[in-house]
């Protein structure tokens, strides 16, 4: 999708640290770490936010978070969080779905 920053990173025309890639998928630091591991989850395929997702993605929405639990073996991560904003009002500033994945610091509950 034209001017979306993370279509832009999923076509390779943005650059990127990518940690974990397959057909469907891309993975890569956050440009402005939250915590000390600080990975962002894709899909290459353009959806704005979960609320967008449908029936149809239900697969990808499982491989997401199935990623998500391999880079976090791969990196050897003991403890983890996994979050998605969903609209500006809970925090959403990329109109791209993705999850956040998080650790290597105290999580604290509830999130600001
Ligand atoms: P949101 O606020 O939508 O939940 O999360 C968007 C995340 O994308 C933020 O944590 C922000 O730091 C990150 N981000 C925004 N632009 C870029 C970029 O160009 N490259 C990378 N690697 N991360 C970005
Ligand atoms: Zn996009």
């Amino acid at each position: 999708m034209a001017d979306c920053i993370f279509c832009g990173i999923a076509s390779g025309e943005i650059e990127t640290r990518i940690v974990y890639e397959d057909e469907f998928l891309l993975a890569f630091k956050d440009l402005n770490p939250q915590a000390p591991t600080h990975i962002l989850i894709i899909p290459k395929k353009h959806i704005s936010s979960l609320s967008q997702a449908a029936e149809e993605d239900l697969e990808l929405l499982g491989m997401m978070q199935l990623a998500a639990v391999k880079i976090a073996k791969d990196l050897d991560l003991k403890d983890f969080r996994l979050v998605t904003n969903c609209g500006k009002g809970a925090g959403q500033s990329v109109e791209h779905l993705h999850y956040h994945l998080l650790s290597g610091r105290r999580m604290l509950w509830p999130p600001g």
